[in-house]
């Protein structure tokens, strides 16, 4: 299955200047990784996509958004929103949905990550649906419960796009990829062992299979303290498709390391 590496830059860098300069390096040696096969991702901060799409344009690098408005797929009176429209047209071809740090610092709700997932795929975008336990869910041995809670929305999506707009269907199947990202490992330097994610990933797959037999076998990246230290363990595994990187990703150096061990 083909690797993917995407670079979650989160907010950051600060500056257009600092924006170009990591983009300067990425573009200067990224050739030989992307010849070895794994596809390279970054999803800056909306107010860079542009910048960062038209430079990316004509490269083997993919642009993605961090989020898109729940409230609308185009535009309307939704002070602060960006569209997935808009994300379109400033040159991302793919958004982050559901990241940890949006469901716990803007309470995103089943409902409302039903819409973004249906607006995203509406406009033609891909999507890196975000999934995982926090630490009390993991001490507690409910890692799966938690997640087949928040995959419960591909689920409702795919019922609810057979009704209403069949070629949704065919847009997922596609163009979705699902990161495991265990809350309690983002930005904490802690990691669940290999073969924990593996099962966590066995069980992703098996999951998103039994929504819709037809759908190919699912891509499902591991994300949370990936560094270029520990990616080659993550990358040995045929379980794991992949790294969603956020601290890691800020250093050209270090995110192209983890893209050359998957
Ligand atoms: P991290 O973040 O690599 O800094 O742990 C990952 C993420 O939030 O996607």
């Amino acid at each position: 299955m083909q690797a993917w590496v995407i670079g979650n830059w989160k907010q950051n860098p600060a500056t257009t200047k600092d924006v170009n300069t990591l983009l300067d390096t990425l573009l200067t040696t990224a050739d030989d990784t992307v010849s070895n096969g794994c596809q390279l991702m970054v999803a800056p901060s909306c107010i860079h996509l542009a910048n960062v799409s038209a430079r990316l344009q004509n490269t083997a690098i993919l642009t993605a958004a961090q989020d898109i408005s729940a409230l609308s797929d185009s535009s309307g009176a939704y002070t602060g929103d960006c569209s997935a429209q808009q994300i379109a047209d400033a040159g991302a071809t793919w958004t982050i949905l559901g990241h940890s740090e949006r469901r716990q610092y803007y309470q995103e709700s089943h409902e409302s990550l039903l819409e973004k997932l249906s607006h995203a795929f509406t406009q033609g975008l891909g999507v890196v649906y975000c999934i995982g336990e926090t630490q009390t869910q993991y001490d507690n041995q409910q890692t799966f419960s938690a997640l087949d809670d928040q995959l419960a929305v591909i689920k409702d999506l795919l019922i609810k796009s057979k009704e209403q707009a069949p070629e949704l269907v065919q847009r997922l199947a596609e163009r979705l990829i699902i990161a495991y990202e265990p809350v309690w490992a983002i930005g904490t330097g802690k990691v669940p062992t290999v073969m924990e994610v593996e099962a966590t990933h066995q069980h992703i797959k098996e999951t998103v299979a039994s929504f819709d037999t037809t759908l190919p076998a699912t891509t499902v990246l591991y994300g949370g303290s990936v560094n270029k230290d520990n990616a080659d363990s993550f990358a040995a595994s045929p379980m794991i498709d992949g790294a969603l990187v956020g601290g890691a990703s800020l250093k050209a150096e270090s995110f192209l390391a983890i893209a050359h061990a998957f």
